[in-house]
């Protein structure tokens, strides 16, 4: 494979890291509260209004609408695009420290090995993320952090 190639990849797997950000976004809001990951799609506390799908597109959905509800102008947490954002980086990054630096050979039977450290890094990595947020969240007082009073974007 030549760089391009590896740029493609690292590419897709930022734009996978960042939908998977957002959907640990929910996990994190949704989990501490024993309600469904899934069901019911997001929708804005302040106004109740359903998070269209153009405005669900992680971190550039954020950066389009500043930071607000589309409808009520209601803040939105920047700690939204940025779990997006990291999740993005890592993801990518996990993939150039494991295949693309180290110039594994496709044909030598290296690159499902390293395919699948890829995976499960990034899996480890995701949990470890959720398991943070949902921490930080649980042990600071209301009062000084409000960044779950804001509605998850899962689509
Ligand atoms: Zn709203």
């Amino acid at each position: 494979m030549t760089i391009i190639h590896h740029q493609i990849i690292e590419c897709f797997l930022f734009a996978l890291g960042a939908a998977v950000g957002s959907f640990l976004n929910v996990c994190v809001h949704r989990l501490p509260a024993r309600l469904s990951v899934f069901h019911p799609p997001s929708r804005c506390p302040g106004c109740q209004k359903r998070i269209a799908c153009r405005d669900n597109v992680p971190i550039l959905g954020w950066l389009a609408l500043r930071g607000r509800c589309r409808s009520c102008r209601m803040p939105i947490s920047s700690r939204y695009p940025a779990v997006e954002l990291l999740t993005g980086l890592f993801f990518a990054a996990v993939y150039w420290l494991q295949i693309a630096r180290p110039a594994i050979d496709v044909l030598d039977g290296g690159l499902l090995r390293h395919a699948t450290l890829v995976g499960a890094t990034q899996l480890l990595g995701c949990m470890l993320l959720t398991l943070t947020l949902i921490r930080l969240d649980s042990t600071v007082s209301p009062g000084k952090l409000k960044p779950m009073n804001i509605p998850p974007r899962d689509g």
